[in-house]
């Protein structure tokens, strides 16, 4: 489609869909000095476009975006509600305008599109990065056919809070593992190459700190120093940087007293300087112009001076770069050089997604007409399969034996078919998931099962912007599911959170079952002890009763579509559960934030002596560890062994362990990889995730698991904020959780 070629004459007709780098400069500069201020500021604007614009534009707002839109003044759209108001809005701009430079469609596809996979922070449980990677070229090929260009994922922002509501929707407490699943969402999304068939543009965020809100509270400031924002908070985002994540987007919050979306020194130093990151920056919703009641901007046009000088290059919704950009460069207040530096970042991600050559890229039905849904559906199972986490497993009560001949399945989320679509879901249409109980059905348990809801969770309309209402009062399902539970062997019992108690603004300060559930709980436990819990949530819980009283419990957080097939599977024995933990589970919410990467104090924890650092009335540690997670085999981790004692700069040394399964089946073990630096120029973290991979065996079978060490991965950034290692003793460690480890002395010379 070169429709608008003719119009400048200077748009070199492209012969493939592949433009080198340089040639995407060229063009992007021939674009840009075509350009008058106006149109350069459009660029930076990004509309909601939440309103028919299918329809007549009768309303007033409305009416003037839609002009803005043929006057080419609008550079990006998100929420376009569906395929036809996508090619409406990109035809306005298309048909009109002056330039006729192309819109780029933004969404949140978060985890899948209309497949939905499970919740981040559950499938990141997996451990599969090959998994992440497929997930997110799924989504994206769902969600391109419907004119999607962009996504707003993957969120990498590390979180050590359960309050916080968003910790669902990252990757957890860990920034190896969180940088790692990070790189294969991005190329997921983005293929090879952004501009092959059937990509979508990823977005790094938030940019940065916004999942260490003081208190686990949404939005709040973030007070940091940093050590910890070079150590913890940023290397996710340099490693995805480093992968060709074409947009970032920066972050409500404060840190350190500066706006994230005000910082200069994070997205001018350290994104486009020091990583020498060519992407666009994009606010998060109106971050700009909540710059005001942050108190740190007098007006909307002072938060667009603030902002562009800082480097964000487009304003989500928030309406201060249209208010203030093309007066603030006719006043002098704002070199128009950065204008033109945001403005070619955004032409750039539109080259390279092959928006010019294709304005209305991949939106079509033919395309769409020949998705493998039923494909799609069955990798999403399978996923969702590797990221139930087994908690507790006394006596072997799972996998459920054939011998069992009743089993009774209770609970408010048991026939839920909503909560496992979780928060941001996309085009995931609500009730699509299959339910616990179908799951078993499906299994053809049917006429072994008996089900009671027992007690309803959250009453009334969900919705985006509402605060669940909790039913605290209504115990009148109570007796038919104790009755039904009398009357079986087995209880599986469904409970945890509902899919909008987590997600965006929804920091709670209680964590545990809400509402009448640990009541039914107990209730249930008085007739019948053989009690299998399936927790479905988006964070990690307060379930200490539960853990001290129930034999069984499994982790399956919100699974998507394919949920009940999947927890099915896994309480069948037809999977063998191989997920770990990405966050730690508290026994008190008075522990948060509970993480395992933790640093000591003077006074290293001894719950035996008042004056070390510890709670009076709670054992330090969490309820389940990160990285912890049982199997239905059981494995032994022999000797630690290291080929050499010293590391020298440039060398590198083995270290190995073998790991046997010890049970009677085939099993698969996450074998994780721990770094302590026992003494350095800044006090280190007790010990830190820098390795791990998963190993298959066979009952009776061994297998030897080797780290190369070398000494980029002793590294980290010191006061100074140089990325070094330091001479000295390390300590390596391996085992299956952050807990259960061997240890062995290394010594490195530099
Ligand atoms: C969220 C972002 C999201 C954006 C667009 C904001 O409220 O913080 O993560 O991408 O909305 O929906």
């Amino acid at each position: 489609l070169s429709l608008f070629i003719g119009v400048t004459g200077l748009y070199a007709q492209n012969s493939g869909i592949k433009s080198s780098v340089k040639d995407v400069e060229k063009k992007v500069d021939s674009v840009l000095s075509l350009m008058t201020l106006e149109e350069k500021v459009g660029q930076m604007v990004q509309y909601n476009g939440s309103w028919d614009l299918t329809g007549p534009a009768s309303e007033v707002g409305n009416k003037e975006k839609e002009d803005r839109l043929k006057k080419g003044l609008v550079g990006s759209m998100l929420n376009v509600l569906s395929v036809e108001a996508t090619e409406k809005a990109q035809r306005l701009n298309m048909e009109n305008s002056r330039i006729k430079i192309p819109l780029i469609f933004g969404y949140d596809v978060i985890h899948g599109y209309n497949t939905i996979f499970p919740v981040p922070l559950g499938e990141t449980a997996s451990w599969d990065v090959d998994a992440a990677r497929e997930s997110a070229r799924i989504a994206a090929l769902e969600s391109v056919a419907q004119g999607v260009n962009w996504t707003f994922s993957p969120m990498i922002d590390i979180s050590r809070d359960a309050r916080w509501g968003r910790i669902m929707e990252g990757s957890g407490e860990d920034t190896y593992l969180t940088s790692q699943i990070a790189v294969a969402k991005i190329k997921g999304y983005q293929g090879e190459d952004l501009s092959s068939p059937n990509t979508i543009a990823a977005t790094a965020k938030h940019f940065a700190g916004y999942g260490l809100a003081e208190g686990g509270k949404d939005y709040n400031a973030v007070n940091i120093g940093m050590n910890e924002l070079q150590n913890v908070v940023l290397p996710p985002f340099k490693a995805a940087a480093d992968a060709g994540v074409a947009t970032f987007m920066n972050s409500f919050n404060t840190i350190d007293g500066i706006p994230a979306t005000g910082s200069e020194f994070l997205q001018r130093e350290i994104l486009k300087g020091e990583w020498g990151w060519q992407g666009f920056v994009v606010s998060d919703w109106g971050s700009i112009s909540e710059m005001i009641p942050h108190g740190f901007a007098s007006d909307k046009v002072h938060a667009a001076e603030i902002a562009v000088k800082a480097g964000s290059d487009m304003d989500m919704e928030g309406g201060a770069y249209e208010a203030g950009l093309q007066q603030l460069v006719a006043k002098g207040k704002v070199d128009e050089a950065l204008i033109d530096d945001a403005v070619r970042r955004i032409l750039r991600v539109k080259f390279k997604l092959g928006l010019f050559e294709d304005p209305y890229r991949y939106m079509n039905a033919e395309l769409a007409s020949k998705i493998p849904y039923d494909e799609h559906r069955k990798t999403a199972r399978e996923i969702a399969k590797k990221s139930i986490v087994l908690l507790k497993n006394e006596n072997n009560l799972l996998p459920l034996k054939n011998s069992v001949k009743k089993i009774a399945v209770i609970g408010p989320l048991a026939d839920d078919k909503d909560t496992p679509i979780g928060n941001w879901r996309a085009q995931g249409e609500k009730n699509s998931a299959v339910s616990v109980l179908e799951g078993l059905k499906n299994a053809n348990l049917g006429s072994k099962l008996s089900y009671a809801k027992g007690v309803t969770l959250g009453e009334g309309e969900r919705s985006f912007l509402m605060p669940l209402k909790i039913n605290k009062t209504d115990r009148s399902g109570i007796p038919d599911a104790v009755a039904k539970a009398k009357d079986a062997e087995v209880v599986i019992m469904v409970l945890g959170e509902d899919a909008f108690q987590s997600g965006e603004g929804r920091s709670q300060v209680n964590i545990g079952l809400a509402g009448l559930q640990l009541e039914l709980l107990k209730e249930v436990h008085k007739v019948n002890k053989n009690i299998v819990l399936v927790l479905m949530n988006g964070r990690p819980m307060e379930i200490s009763w539960a853990a001290e009283n129930v034999p069984a419990i499994v982790e399956v957080w919100q699974l998507g579509t394919e949920s009940g097939n999947a927890i099915a599977d896994v309480l069948l024995g037809k999977y063998n559960p191989s997920g770990k933990l990405p966050v730690s589970f508290p026994k008190a919410v008075g522990q948060e934030p509970l993480y395992y990467n933790r640093m000591n104090t003077g006074r290293p924890s001894n719950d035996q002596h008042v004056t070390y650092s510890h709670y009076t009335d709670i054992q330090n540690g969490p309820l389940y560890p990160f990285g912890y997670g049982l199997s239905y085999t059981t494995f032994k981790y022999g000797e630690i062994n290291l080929s050499s004692a010293e590391l020298k700069t440039g060398e590198s040394v083995t270290l190995s362990i073998p790991v046997t399964n010890s049970g009677s089946i085939k099993g698969k073990e996450v074998v994780q990889l721990y770094i302590h630096d026992v003494v350095a120029s800044v006090a280190r973290p007790i010990k830190e995730l820098k390795g791990f991979k998963m190993v298959e065996l066979q009952p009776g079978e061994t297998k030897n698991v080797e780290f190369q060490i070398d000494s980029d991965l002793l590294k980290f950034y010191n006061a100074k904020g140089v990325w070094k290692a330091e001479a000295g003793e390390f300590e390596l460690m391996l085992g299956g959780n952050s807990e259960d480890l061997k240890t062995i002395s290394l010594k490195y010379v530099e």
